[in-house]
């Protein structure tokens, strides 16, 4: 099985099944788990298993060709109750509509679990981004952003980068929705170039939280980074960020992918060496000296193993194969709800995606904050800003670990959906 290589590969799970669980499976799965250790209101339990409104829209695009293709483009918004709408947008030929409503589940805990006043959207387009052209692209981009002008917007629904999606694509939604609203408005998307209104450290984010939370939960067990071996599945903005900073901070990086394969190296990868997704598509292999299978590079006995690829890569099928002693989830929904038990029956700590790698949003909120006070800050404080949020919510989520003695997932969880449940009391039912 080889990953896709993403974009923004945070949201890189669901659209490419390995097991035939959807987001959505998944997402409501994990929910009534957590909400079974909460003395919480199950009526709200009731309420968060369904979006609040999912949009679906079609949008005719002129081929390069002059053929006019019509493809189907969705936003789920799934909870607004601590603020407005926040989640990515993909493109990925297996964009689906309850893909995008698990998704969105995620992003409303997320952004709970790192305290942020926003709920949780997804939303994306069922379409190869690799078979577009940049003007193809550029012309979906702007006619899914007219298409979405209405549920969209700085106060109602801000849409980021995801698979498949980059600052690029950002602009162009920015743009549109600008020439509509006949204001330049910058606010309504994050994740767009710095040069109109991006934040710095934003395309870096996720993986930075990917790993300051590996480094918390390396010493939380007791072991130093840089007795550290670590295997990273995905080299794109997520899994090369994380292997990079985690190199830095001296773990020994020993594997590395992308959608052709793995690099393999017990003595240590140099990460800075091999180009990213970004700086070079595919280039992982190239530069190999010894190369494995990704499915190789899933079971290594490493330390840590970050899945940054793809959703369901951890499944019934090789859960029990996994020879790390640490799972952190650079991906969303890298594991699935059976491997996750197989997992915990093992004794092997997983870290969810909705800590790990939730630096993206974090950002995306830092990015929201510069836009609507017409700000710009320096990286250094960008990355300040993001190390106090994570240790916070790192804090928050290991005090319910310990209290409850339960899964680093459903920590996570009861943080978030304590916080949101809470705000559901406060606002009560209207009408
Ligand atoms: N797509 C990213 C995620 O899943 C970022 C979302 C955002 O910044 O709004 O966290």
């Amino acid at each position: 099985m080889v990953p896709p290589q993403t974009t923004e590969n945070t949201d890189s799970n669901g659209a490419q099944q390995a097991s035939n669980e959807s987001a959505l499976e998944t997402a409501r799965r994990q929910l009534r788990h957590a909400a079974g250790h909460l003395e919480i209101d199950p009526n709200i339990v009731r309420r968060l298993r369904h979006p609040t409104e999912v949009h679906e829209v079609t949008l005719p695009v002129e081929r390069d060709d002059g053929r006019v293709e019509v493809f189907t483009g969705y936003r789920a918004q799934h909870d607004s109750v601590r603020g407005p709408y926040k989640g990515g947008l993909r493109y990925h030929p297996e964009v689906t509509r309850d893909e995008c409503v698990g998704l969105a589940m995620w992003m409303t805990w997320k952004c709970a679990v790192m305290d942020l006043p926003f709920g949780g959207a997804k939303g994306g387009v069922a379409v190869n981004p690799k078979e577009l052209s940049p003007q193809e692209k550029e012309r979906l981009t702007r006619r899914f952003a007219q298409e979405i002008r209405d549920v969209i917007g700085p106060m109602q629904d801000i849409p980021a980068p995801d698979m498949g999606t980059d600052p690029q694509t950002m602009a162009w939604l920015m743009d549109a929705y600008s020439m509509q609203e006949g204001e330049t408005i910058p606010g309504v998307v994050t994740g767009k170039p710095p040069v109109i209104g991006g934040s710095h450290g934003r395309e870096e984010a996720p993986g930075r939280s990917v790993a300051i939370i590996t480094q918390a939960v390396c010493e939380y067990y007791g072991r130093s980074l840089g007795d550290t071996t670590v295997a990273v599945q995905g080299y794109g903005s997520v899994g090369a960020s994380a292997a990079r900073l985690l190199d830095d901070r001296g773990a020994n990086i020993v594997a590395i992918s992308d959608v052709n394969g793995a690099m393999y190296d017990p003595s240590g990868i140099d990460t800075h060496s091999v180009p990213s997704h970004d700086e070079e598509p595919e280039a992982v292999t190239v530069y190999a000296d010894e190369t494995i299978s990704n499915e190789e590079l899933l079971t290594l006995d490493v330390d840590v193993l970050v899945p940054a690829a793809l959703g369901n890569v951890l499944t019934e099928a090789n859960a029990n194969a996994v020879r790390a002693d640490i799972v952190v989830e650079g991906a969303n929904g890298p594991t699935t709800s059976t491997a996750d038990s197989i997992l915990d029956e093992r004794e092997i700590p997983v870290v969810p995606d909705i800590l790990a790698n939730a630096g993206g949003v974090t950002v995306s909120y830092f990015e929201w904050l510069q836009d609507i006070n017409r700000q710009s800050w320096a990286l250094e404080r960008v990355n300040e800003e993001l190390e106090l949020e994570m240790e916070a919510a790192w804090t928050a989520v290991r005090d319910e670990f310990e209290s409850r003695t339960v899964s680093w997932r459903d920590a996570a969880y009861i943080v978030a959906l304590s916080r949101i449940a809470e705000a559901h009391n406060a606002r009560g039912l209207w009408p």
